[in-house]
């Protein structure tokens, strides 16, 4: 049975990153794998799962929310195994620091070797991300920039948007994920979903077609064009 836990979704849920666990527990299932999904609030205290998943929110909750994982051995979770998803918000917190409201700077969980500081704008728009050939796309709308250590390796490298600084998105590590991508991502990138499926499950998946992949290959386009309209206009070809 796979556990997916959806981390405090009434701090970390302005911009409906809850559907990642939907996305996960449809397409598992329809593998024929078992998966049950699981909304862990204020209060609650974190159970044993197969992955977290993390999503965006404001300053003020986010640095609630990080108290509240500390507290509630949510880093021992990890470190025993569990997977993560972590997206913007949640992303910010799994570093070493995150800037809140004013320029003051909170310490994050540490699991990943990034030190997140305030921006000079908001980055936000679609963003789009090259992972290792593949285009991962979304939305962005955050006021942070993060800086990975030499520890950390990005997820991809910017496209369209900003990111994490303007040339990487987000951050791989062993069972871990984070992105600055809303959409929410797993059902924006059916293949992003399958990616993270596949290490939870241990094995590859057979395809699975749906709607999703014709959205995501429309998406991909209009930001292709938008980028090389970007490009044509700053005088590159
Ligand atoms: N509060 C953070 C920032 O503005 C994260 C925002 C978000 O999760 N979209 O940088």
């Amino acid at each position: 049975m796979l556990t997916i836990a959806v981390l405090y979704p009434d701090l970390l849920g302005t911009y409906g990153d809850g559907g990642n666990a939907r996305v996960l527990a449809v397409r598992a299932r329809a593998r024929g794998l078992a998966a049950e999904v699981l909304e862990v609030t204020i209060g609650a205290p974190i159970p044993p799962a197969s992955i977290y998943l993390l999503g965006g929110g404001e300053d003020g909750p986010q640095r609630l929310a990080c108290d509240l994982l500390a507290e509630g051995g949510f880093v021992e979770r990890v470190d025993e195994g569990a997977a993560v998803l972590a997206v913007c918000a949640g992303l910010q917190i799994l570093g070493r620091s995150f800037a809140i409201e004013g320029d003051a700077s909170y310490p994050g969980l540490g699991l990943i070797d990034a030190v997140t500081t305030r921006g000079p704008a908001r980055s936000v728009g679609d963003m789009a991300s090259n992972v290792d050939g593949r285009l991962l796309v979304g939305f962005e709308n955050h006021g942070g920039v993060t800086v990975l250590g030499p520890q950390a390796r990005p997820l991809g490298e910017m496209v369209v948007g900003r990111g994490n600084d303007g040339r990487r998105d987000g951050f791989r590590a062993t069972r871990l994920w984070g992105t600055y991508a809303h959409g929410p991502v797993l059902a924006q990138n059916p293949w992003f979903a399958d990616e993270v499926l596949a290490e939870l499950a241990g094995e590859p998946l057979a395809p699975w077609p749906s709607v999703a992949d014709r959205l995501y290959e429309e998406r991909c386009a209009l930001l292709s064009t938008r980028q090389a309209d970007g490009d044509r206009s700053r005088g590159r070809h």
